[in-house]
């Protein structure tokens, strides 16, 4: 039995070959895991948990099913699903978990992050970080009606795309001291995250200490998972 954790699945109803997979996933080898964790970006974009969109609805109830069936299954937030509240949880069936959460498995000392907060050289995402994560930001955002939220998010969006930034091209890389200074406050051994859509294994030092950092990949042209059980880890591609 191993433990699963995914992330960087941008769902949407425009990428209907993604939301099959995932749904194939969760009918099939996520059944006999653990547990699973998502580490955010399941969604592509959210706006509160009373989106009425039935794709939503569908994924939202392929998720109970696999938690009813026995499997615990955990959420972080990402950056671009960071909305999805209570409500969402509670119908879904997930454990909201908190961004750095420590989790010990098989004797490892690891921490689960999305990843986004570790990529500190992009001072302007990290300004509209602070400002979006803030309860009283999101309370406000909230109280819109959920077209006025449609058009934020349109806006928002446009605004990002005058700044030059595209869709998967410039998400800005972790910077290398804040993930040691992570892996140092934390004295994990192994820090797991998603986001930069980089999939990779890193071994490197953090003061004389072995550590490594492990990437999980996106889920645009195939599936990308870190599956483990007692003979450690194992980042692997879910062809399509
Ligand atoms: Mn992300």
């Amino acid at each position: 039995m191993a433990t699963l954790f995914i992330s960087d699945l941008h769902l949407e109803p425009a990428r209907p070959e993604i939301g099959e997979q995932f749904l194939a996933f969760l009918a099939g080898p996520a059944r006999t895991a653990d547990a699973l964790y998502i580490l955010g970006d399941l969604f592509e974009a959210w706006i509160g948990d009373d989106d009425p969109n039935p794709y939503y609805a569908q994924m939202r109830s392929a998720i109970r099913e696999l938690s009813d069936s026995g499997v615990p299954v955990f959420f972080m937030h990402g950056n671009r699903d960071f909305m999805i509240g209570q409500q969402f949880a509670a119908e879904a069936g997930v454990t909201l978990l908190d961004d750095p959460h420590p989790l010990e498995l098989h004797g490892e000392n690891l921490l689960l992050s999305h990843g986004d907060a570790l990529c500190t050289d992009d001072v302007e995402y990290q300004q509209v970080r602070a400002m979006t994560r803030n309860p009283d930001w999101q309370a406000m955002m909230l109280s819109k009606t959920f077209e006025e939220r449609i058009a934020f998010a349109v806006q928002a969006r446009e605004q990002s795309l005058a700044r030059g930034e595209s869709m998967t091209d410039d998400i800005a890389d972790v910077n290398q001291g804040a993930v040691e200074q992570v892996l140092r406050d934390s004295g994990a051994d192994i820090l797991l995250h998603g986001h930069t859509h980089r999939p990779a294994v890193h071994p490197f030092h953090v003061d004389d200490r072995p550590v490594h950092r492990i990437v999980l990949g996106d889920w645009y042209e195939q599936g990308s998972m870190v599956e483990w059980d007692e003979d450690g880890p194992r980042l692997e591609e879910l062809p399509r």
